[in-house]
């Protein structure tokens, strides 16, 4: 705990940079050393090459840094990337291959069957793909380690916790996705404004996909999925932050409403410095979870979930939400780098 871990941030500028910006202020193991984004950016402080969005100022110990390109080297010991998948491709193994440990919340090196797709509370035997990954691509230090989509996010962690005890077949999902989801400038005004988007392009593949590899078992060579089946429709909607996901499951085991609320409540949280005290929180108020009232919830580390009942077709039904930029991108990357050197991979 005592060593500080120097980090770099690839599309610092962005809206998920900003959030690991304001996130690893103050944090006790890293210290941000380099912020990296497209040559529109480099050269010029982070200051000005930022348009800053989040609520509260610009932290000063940014400031000044010089933000610089995305290629390696960079002055730091981790590396956090926040690019847009056609561009983190390539960057992200560069760097890998240059040795340092990536921790990427884009989507292109999520389904490679080397690679984890980490959510530390359920899955972190999946770090055991690192040294597959380091021979088969003759990496050295170096290794790539991801996040999930954000709005997989909002409904995978109870739906382990179902799957778990119950064992899960099936599964219908709508997302309602926030604006900021989308990066800055993001969806016009013009389309959003008393609107409902009902397509998110690429998202519902990345819905449909990602879960059964979070929840699969690493048997010591490769990940087995598991073994269900999603259906989802993705919207877009007026809200600045915070995924909901309208959930439907069919169980393989049968459960009671109570057995099926006790799994998620005691799935257990970790003992990480970004760990919520509750993973899943589930409310009882008829009206929640509302993105505005809770995706504030254990600091947007916390799932919340609400309006479970046995539903007339699947099994049960339940609403699911997650902080988009927080628990769905910067603060599960923090997370993530947390365990790995809490596990002595970092
Ligand atoms: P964003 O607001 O559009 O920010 C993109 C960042 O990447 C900016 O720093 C930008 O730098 C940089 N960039 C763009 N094109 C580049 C290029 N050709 N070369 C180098 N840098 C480039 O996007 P975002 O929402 O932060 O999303 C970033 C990644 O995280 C995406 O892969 C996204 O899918 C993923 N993600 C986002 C969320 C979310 O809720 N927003 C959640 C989970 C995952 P400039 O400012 O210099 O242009």
């Amino acid at each position: 705990m005592s060593r500080k871990y120097r980090v770099g941030i690839l599309g610092a500028t962005g809206t998920v940079g900003q959030r690991f910006v304001q996130l690893l202020e103050n944090h006790p193991q890293f210290e941000i050393t380099a912020l990296a984004a497209s040559e529109r950016s480099a050269d010029k402080p982070f200051s000005e090459a930022c348009a800053w969005k989040l609520a509260g100022a610009m932290p000063d110990y940014v400031k000044d840094i010089i933000v610089q390109p995305i290629a390696p080297p960079l002055d730091c010991d981790i590396v956090f990337s926040s690019l847009p998948s056609n561009v983190a491709r390539e960057t992200e193994e560069a760097f890998a291959r240059a040795g340092y440990p990536v921790i990427s919340n884009s989507s292109s090196y999520r389904m490679d069957e080397d690679v984890p797709l980490l959510i530390p509370e359920i899955n972190h035997a999946h770090l055991g793909l690192i040294e597959i990954q380091q021979r088969k691509r003759g990496f050295t230090t170096g290794f790539i380690v991801t996040n999930p989509n954000c709005a997989v996010m909002s409904f995978a962690p109870p739906l382990a916790a179902l799957d778990r005890k119950f064992g899960v077949e099936s599964v219908f999902v709508t997302t309602l996705q926030a604006i900021s989801g989308a990066g800055y400038p993001g969806v016009s005004s013009f389309d959003i404004i008393d609107n409902v988007m009902p397509y998110i392009a690429g998202e519902e593949p990345k819905v449909e996909t990602e879960a059964q590899k979070i929840l699969g078992e690493f048997n010591g060579s490769s990940i087995e999925k598991a073994d269900f089946t999603v259906s989802a429709q993705c919207f877009r909607v007026n809200v600045l932050d915070g995924h909901t996901a309208s959930v439907r499951v069919k169980l393989r085991q049968t459960s009671t409403l109570e057995g099926v609320m006790e799994a998620m409540k005691s799935f257990p949280s970790l003992n990480l410095r970004s760990s919520p005290q509750h993973f899943i929180d589930v409310c009882d108020e008829p009206s929640r979870p509302q993105p505005r009232l809770d995706r504030e919830n254990g600091g947007g580390m916390t799932i919340t979930v609400g309006r479970l009942f046995p539903d007339n077709i699947f099994d049960y039904r339940f609403v699911a939400l997650s902080h988009n930029t927080v628990r769905g991108a910067a603060g599960s990357a923090i997370l993530n780098a947390e365990l790995l050197i809490d596990k002595r991979i970092i």
